[in-house]
């Protein structure tokens, strides 16, 4: 309350499923970060609101989000018309999109018309799972194995449990970059996405600040910031 001459400065939690480089991230002292989390500080900062940031699942960011467990999605989440009939999303913070991820040694996958009877690893309730089922459906892929985090996702291709990971692009690369000569890139990529924080359907006011923040952050060169320190 303003008695007292004290100003409150409201704190919202941000939830994110931090297995996700170089979007979220646990850093070695046990911190979250990543771009997002940079992203989403800095907006707060530019508005004057504090945020906490919560490690939850995938799929359980959007009903957390529904409930008021969270009050902001932070986690490289797709702008997708279902989940728009879910959640408000922001104006879109940077374009991404699917790929398919193959071992190193594989050089029978080249594209999506060579994925006939194989097994896929992917991130459940993901936009990567989303197409995985379609492929499943049309009797393309033999096996869809889901699994809470990415970092197992990939174990599960590397360790030879799957024979196709399909995953955003970005992350992808960043693990290449961490795990050299593991896995590869097969063929372009799948599909463009563009990823939007997510708020509770009709928190209009919180969704301004947010959208008011990323257009400061972006005029005033912190955007960029943030952007060349994860995407060199
Ligand atoms: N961008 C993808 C989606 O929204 C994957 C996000 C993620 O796994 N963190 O489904």
């Amino acid at each position: 309350t303003a008695e007292g001459g004290e100003v409150e400065t409201a704190t919202f939690i941000v939830g994110t499923e931090p297995t996700f480089p170089p979007f979220e991230m646990t850093d070695e002292s046990g911190a979250i970060t990543g771009f997002d989390i940079e992203l989403i500080k800095a907006i707060a900062e530019d508005q004057g609101f504090e945020v906490e940031i919560q490690s939850i699942g995938f799929d359980a960011l959007i009903p957390a989000v529904q409930s008021g467990n969270i009050d902001i999605i932070a986690s490289g989440m797709t702008i997708t018309e279902a989940r728009e009939e879910q959640v408000d999303f922001s104006a879109p913070y940077i374009d991404a999109g699917l790929a398919i991820a193959v071992a190193a040694d594989n050089s029978d996958v080249n594209s999506v018309d060579d994925l006939q009877d194989l097994v896929a690893s992917v991130q459940i309730g993901s936009t990567g799972h989303e197409k995985a089922q379609e492929l499943l459906d049309a009797g393309v892929l033999s096996e869809v194995k889901t699994f809470n985090t990415v970092d197992v996702v990939m174990m599960e291709l590397v360790n030879g449990g799957a024979d196709v990971v399909i995953n955003d692009l970005p992350v992808t690369q960043a693990y290449m970059v961490q795990q050299p000569g593991t896995i590869k890139i097969a063929g372009e990529k799948l599909e463009s996405e563009s990823y939007g924080f997510a708020v509770r359907s009709g928190n209009e006011e919180l969704l301004t600040m947010i959208d008011a923040g990323l257009q400061n952050v972006i005029e005033d060169g912190t955007y960029d910031e943030i952007q060349s320190k994860y995407f060199s």
